[in-house]
């Protein structure tokens, strides 16, 4: 078994496209469908044959190329099991604690609810790498649209559970935004001045801030530190339960 290889590309206005491939198993998927077209200059770039589909859930920006990419290629769709219904020309549906077996790359399913009911983020466990759709951002989450803030939050608690160099792709760069907010948060977080800092430097240059890893989340995305004492101070909530302390936060970044 080969190692996964991994190619991000834009989609759309702020989506990523993300192909993985295993030359040995002779098998390539697609990280949802944001757009056909660069999804489908991204295979030929590579010399990649689509044999799969991985949807995290069931937005139109993460599956509305489902259909013409199964016709063109005979793919198989791989999706979540609360969302079947929901879930374009899906083939294998899978939930907590399953795992999808992908060229011998096994994948264990995470079931992330929040943004929608049925969300989910495949871990590569041998690969180290995770793939999030919009639960977790670089220096955010995203907006609990079907879910209980509860939810989301139990689902991020799953990502950040994942060994700390697990690198974490996710669906969309908000990067810029994110940091603003996360330093309305924390303004005195070292690491967090200083990402925001690479973040600017990136962006100016027209490159991603995505991947990312859990460890860097861990120590400067405001999502994921609500239970960090320097966190529960600017908000004035020192003591209480990180689920509130998220709630707090995540409606903030909704009205900010
Ligand atoms: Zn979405
Ligand atoms: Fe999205």
């Amino acid at each position: 078994m080969a190692q996964l290889e991994i190619h991000q590309f834009p989609c759309l206005s702020d989506n990523y496209g993300v192909l993985i491939h295993d030359a040995d198993a002779g098998v390539t998927a697609s990280i949802d469908t944001p757009e056909v077209a660069p999804i489908e200059a991204a295979l030929a770039e590579k010399g990649w044959t689509l044999t799969h589909i991985l949807n995290t859930h069931h937005h139109g920006d993460h599956t509305g190329g489902n259909t013409e990419l199964k016709g063109k290629t005979g793919c198989t769709i791989v999706g979540p099991k609360p969302e079947a219904a929901k879930i374009p020309g899906l083939d294998v549906a899978v939930g907590e604690g399953e795992t999808y077996d992908f060229g011998g790359h096994v994948a264990q399913i995470i079931e992330t609810p929040g943004h929608t009911l049925g969300h989910i983020a495949y871990h590569f466990a041998d690969d180290r790498v995770v793939f999030a759709g919009d639960t977790l951002f670089a220096l955010g989450c995203g907006r609990v649209f079907e879910g209980s803030m509860a939810q989301m939050w139990s689902g991020l608690q799953k990502l950040m559970a994942l060994p700390p160099e697990t690198t974490v792709y996710c669906g969309h760069e908000y990067t810029t935004a994110n940091a603003a907010f996360a330093v309305t948060i924390e303004p005195d977080n070292r690491d967090l001045l200083d990402r925001v800092r690479e973040i600017e430097a990136l962006r100016a240059d027209g490159k991603p801030t995505v991947p990312t890893t859990i460890d860097r989340e861990l120590r400067t995305n405001p999502f994921l530190r609500p239970a960090i004492a320097n966190v529960q101070r600017h908000l004035d909530m020192v003591g209480a339960d990180p689920g509130d302390v998220f709630a707090e936060i995540r409606t903030r970044k909704d009205n900010f």
